[in-house]
């Protein structure tokens, strides 16, 4: 098959925010739609299972052989602004802070709290990512996506999607997302729009550990509290298993101090979850995904 290029034996961990994962039997960056598309083909064909990955900064990744393909989409980063109509086309790969910053550079509003999150945005529609009220599903018009089954590639309009909370189709189902059509508004006033986009970076950059290895929120915010503040209540700040620990900074962020395997940031995982169903009697549900385990 044309435009294939698949490297062997590859280790993920550099491919995750965490640092943590094992090693990808079949790797691939594809370039462009076709070679993703390609690739695709080539791991249904070949019976290969076939995974995606965007910038792995909501991934746990289990440090073990994982069987089949696995499929990068950071160098799929093409986007096409409309300045006029708030318009944008973009591939699954691009960065949401490098978008965030093009948005307000043609003077589109609506794109400013996407700046300080380190990911794509297939991942991001994926994890429906978002901060505060706001998330990605609110710009949405519609994304292109491929089955991995079926090869069909279809366009599906943001209404037939289920988004909720850090939560969307595509989490479950075998639809990969190669692209996206948003809408934000125009006409905003481009100085502003900089200035809100550089504050919004230097508020997250302040009171989140950007300086160390992270996956982002570790759980969902349960309903009506947040999952950081309960942690800390228990005073699990700083705690530790091996080389993972409850950020001194930011309850709801496991930091990797240089030396973390899985098992430690899955063991620290479940013992959050204990101790705060124990003492708090709510159950923390990971937003982090996990991937090559038998997590439910
Ligand atoms: C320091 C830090 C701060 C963060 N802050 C926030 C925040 O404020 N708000 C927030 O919501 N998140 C935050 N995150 C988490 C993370 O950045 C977001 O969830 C992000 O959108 C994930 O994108 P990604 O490309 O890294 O996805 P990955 O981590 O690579 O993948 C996440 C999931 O998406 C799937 N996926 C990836 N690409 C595609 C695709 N093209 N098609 C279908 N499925 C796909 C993967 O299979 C996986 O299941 C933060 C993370 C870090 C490290």
């Amino acid at each position: 098959m044309k435009n294939i290029n698949l490297e062997k034996k590859i280790k993920l961990s550099n491919y995750t925010t965490i640092k943590v994962g094992g090693f990808a039997e079949y790797f691939s960056m594809p370039n462009n739609i076709n070679d993703f598309i390609n690739l695709i083909k080539w791991s249904n064909i070949n019976n290969q299972e076939c995974r995606i990955i965007g910038a792995g900064s909501n991934l746990l990744i289990n440090d073990i052989f994982l069987k089949g393909l696995t499929i990068c989409t950071k160098k799929m980063r093409s986007i096409t602004i409309e300045p006029i109509s708030g318009l944008v086309e973009v591939e699954a790969g691009l960065m949401l802070p490098i978008m965030s910053n093009m948005l307000a550079k043609n003077g589109l509003r609506g794109g400013e709290w996407a700046v300080g999150i380190p990911g794509t945005v297939g991942g991001a529609i994926c994890m429906n990512a978002g901060s505060g009220k706001l998330s990605i599903a609110n710009n949405l018009l519609s994304v292109q996506v491929i089955d991995t089954k079926t090869l069909a590639i279809s366009e599906i309009e943001k209404k037939d999607i289920d988004f909720q909370y850090r939560c969307s189709p595509f989490q479950q189902n075998n639809l990969l997302i190669i692209s996206a059509k948003l809408l934000f508004q125009p006409k905003g006033n481009i100085e502003q729009l900089l200035e809100t986009t550089r504050k919004n970076l230097k508020r997250k950059t302040e009171s989140q550990p950007y300086d160390l290895p992270s996956f982002g929120s570790v759980f969902k915010n349960p309903t009506h509290n947040y999952a950081g503040k309960l942690i800390e209540e228990l005073g699990l700040k700083g705690f530790k298993i091996g080389g993972a620990e409850i950020s001194t900074m930011h309850g709801n962020f496991i930091v990797n101090n240089s030396s973390a395997n899985s098992q430690d940031i899955l063991n620290l995982i479940t013992v959050i979850q204990q101790k705060v169903l124990q003492k708090k009697g709510i159950f923390l549900q990971p937003e982090v995904r996990m991937m090559g385990f038998d997590y439910p």
